[in-house]
């Protein structure tokens, strides 16, 4: 299986990331190795001293697709979950600046736990999700699917129009603003509505 992440899809995130608003989705991976299941803690590496969370509303693919036309787009993911894109921003500040890739900063191992995924069939409006990220009990992320720049539809349509996805498949859909770094002894808690989806600490 395959993470593919989308960066910069609210427009309050980009804007605190000095980025400007993407015209078209922006899109990055992560290997099977970065993802973190089972409310397993995650380990602060030692490569990096500014590891960011970033919230994110995560779809899973169930069927294999290319070219996926935006309004059939819904027939190929069957759950979402809450997943934190782990991110080492001091080292991703630096490849920006060299206008290098950013496999360092945003796909080393762990860099992608993910909480226990609900099946699409029991949300009650895939376009109104509202989430939030508590650390240490303090609200420090919330959004809502809402205000995505580029919908769930839209976001699998373009992806698929480079790579293919296959049936289990994540794709990171984005964080919304309130980025900020985590130290060792945090406890992460997500939660989709009041139901908390993901419970780990940084170890
Ligand atoms: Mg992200």
């Amino acid at each position: 299986m395959k993470i593919i992440c989308i960066g910069r899809n609210y427009s309050e995130h980009a804007k605190e990331l000095n980025n400007p608003v993407p015209t078209e989705p922006v899109f990055f991976m992560k290997p099977d190795t970065a993802l973190i299941k089972d409310n397993a803690p995650f380990f602060y590496p030692e490569f990096s001293k500014d590891i960011h969370h970033e919230i994110e509303l995560v779809l899973r693919i169930s069927k294999a697709g290319k070219h996926i036309l935006p309004e059939f787009a819904s027939k190929y993911y069957d759950a979402v979950a809450l997943g934190i894109d782990f991110t080492a921003r001091d080292i991703q500040d630096k490849c920006k600046e060299k206008g290098l890739p950013w496999e360092k900063a945003k796909a080393f191992d762990g860099s992608a736990p993910v909480g226990k995924f609900i099946p699409k069939t029991e949300i009650a409006d895939l376009n109104k999700m509202e989430f939030h990220l508590e650390i240490n009990g303090e609200t420090r992320q919330s959004g809502s699917s809402a205000d995505l720049i580029f919908s769930f539809d839209k976001v699998i349509s373009y992806v698929s129009e480079f790579i293919t996805l296959k049936t289990g498949d994540l794709i990171f859909t984005g964080t919304p603003a309130g980025v900020s770094a985590v130290k060792i002894g945090d406890r992460l808690k997500g939660f989709l509505g009041k139901e908390c989806l993901i419970d780990f600490v940084v170890k």
